[in-house]
């Protein structure tokens, strides 16, 4: 993994004053996840570059506890991309081998602290979880010039298409303390992976190296959300030093968490989806209404301002999910009229369950791409079979579209749990053969701006029970 950062104004060699490392020599720094080393490349009064090389030992992660398994890839604990992606582990080695440049102290030429130099940095392979959209928003507004290519997954097969990771640089004519501070926040923001647990003391950190710049900066909220590892309680704690308390308020959590669904959310797709699907809910009368694979409860939120509901089950397989779902819809807090209507339970959709039928509607909101092809004969069953509610609402992905998405490499999934999607032939021939089977009309619509060769991006079949 490497960072190189180059002074370009003379005298160049300042910059190793600033560094307090002798550009003359090789340093090397144990730390828990590796070496680092630190070096000069070039070291002339009209160009300084330093370069910080870490040499990431992958076994001792795992044996420091530094890395658990976090994916469906059984040996991703021994094969992943910590030893060449920037990551967490730059922001410690910069606070750990440059740390009193990081915090403005230079014994020997204090005056240069706060001295603009005309710098460069240059991160080979950066991780950019949400694209060069994402990237730029970050650097951008702080004045830097950002160049940004994107990595192929693998040079000799151009066919598996294009990484998460691009080659950045980013220049900017500013003190050297300004933008280690910068690397330092924003490297972990853009890799979205910290590699240790944070805590509150997280907050404060954050606080401290964002004093001057993060209060202002229109990302502050993704910011703060990621840096604290998606925690909501941490990220309304910073937030509410960071704004004013009204604006916090405003500020609902959906807004961070819409910061995730960065593939779709250039055309804020997901509200769209569940305006279609309340707009088919209330299309026929109906008292009765599951969600089923409700996840974190949005749509149940949007069927709550329905009046004529009288009963709204939401269920997942994830009980994560539903305990999100339920702080989210604050249940304790609803009048108890309306609290009364709400359940929300866990159940697979590949068993049949009694507590599902009966119901007037059910609505599938990009849940089938998420279920193993071979196990979709088992849902049909459960849903149309078993379960039968008068009208099911099916959205899926419609996968002509993603073409579309300029940060979505070429031939990937929008999610990483999606086991397929499918084009709008594939999508409404399996919605015909099971509304032939089980009984049921259906109709396609789409969901989205629609694009005259790929259509929209998302597509939607109405099932109803012809009684
Ligand atoms: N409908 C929600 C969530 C979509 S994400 C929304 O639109 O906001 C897909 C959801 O399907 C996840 O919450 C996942 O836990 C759930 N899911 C996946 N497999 C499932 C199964 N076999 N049974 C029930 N839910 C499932």
């Amino acid at each position: 993994m490497l960072l190189t950062i180059t002074n370009s104004q003379t005298p160049a060699n300042d910059l190793s004053y600033l560094l307090h490392k002798h550009p003359n020599r090789l340093q090397s720094f144990s730390t828990s996840f590796g070496q680092v080393h630190l070096f000069y490349p070039e070291s002339s009064s009209e160009v300084c570059t330093v370069a910080l090389l870490m040499d990431v030992d992958p076994i001792g992660l795992i044996r420091s506890g530094h890395r658990g398994i976090s994916s469906n890839f059984a040996l991703e604990q021994y094969v992943n991309d910590r030893p060449y992606a920037v990551s967490s582990f730059m922001s410690v080695s910069i606070a750990k081998v440059i740390g009193s440049a990081l915090s403005g102290k230079c014994k020997d030429k204090p005056e240069l602290v706060s001295k603009p130099l005309q710098l460069t940095a240059k991160l080979p392979v950066l991780p950019c979880r949400g694209g060069e959209g994402f990237l730029r928003g970050l650097f951008e507004p702080l004045e830097y010039q950002v160049e940004a290519s994107r990595l192929a997954l693998d040079e000799k097969f151009p066919e598996w298409g294009q990484s998460n990771y691009f080659s950045v640089s980013l220049s900017r004519h500013c003190p050297l303390q300004e933008l280690l501070t910068h690397l330092y926040v924003l490297i972990p923001v853009l890799d979205n992976d910290k590699h240790y647990w944070v805590s509150e003391d997280e907050v404060q950190k954050l606080l401290r190296h964002g004093e001057g710049w993060l209060e202002e900066h229109p990302q502050k909220e993704a910011i703060a959300f990621r840096y604290l590892k998606h925690q909501r309680r941490l990220t309304k704690l910073a937030m509410s030093e960071l704004v004013d308390a009204d604006e916090v308020e405003a500020a609902p959590l959906e807004v961070w968490d819409a910061q995730e669904e960065e593939v779709e959310k250039s055309i804020s797709l997901n509200e769209r989806r569940y305006e279609a699907v309340l707009e088919a809910v209330q299309a026929v009368a109906s008292q009765t209404i599951v969600d089923l694979g409700c996840g974190e409860g949005k749509l149940v939120k949007g069927l709550l301002k329905i009046k004529s509901l009288e009963k709204i089950l939401g269920t997942d397989v994830s009980i994560r999910s539903l305990e999100i779902a339920a702080e989210r819809l604050r249940l304790d807090d609803l009048p108890e009229r309306v609290r009364r209507k709400v359940e929300l339970m866990q159940s697979s959709l590949m068993y049949r369950d009694k507590r599902i039928s009966g119901f007037d509607v059910a609505c599938v909101v990009e849940v089938i791409e998420h279920l193993d092809v071979p196990r979709l004969a088992a849902f049909e069953r459960v849903v149309f079979e078993f379960a039968q509610p008068k009208r099911v609402i099916v959205t899926t992905p419609n996968s002509e579209y993603n073409v579309k998405f300029a940060n979505l490499p070429a031939g990937k999934f929008r999610h990483k749990d999606h086991r397929f999607e499918w084009t709008r032939k594939e999508f409404q021939n399996w919605g015909s053969e099971i509304a032939a089977r089980y009984n049921y009309s259906v109709e396609f619509s789409t969901v989205g701006p629609v694009d005259k060769v790929v259509g929209s991006p998302t597509q939607m079949g109405v099932f109803d029970h012809e009684d």
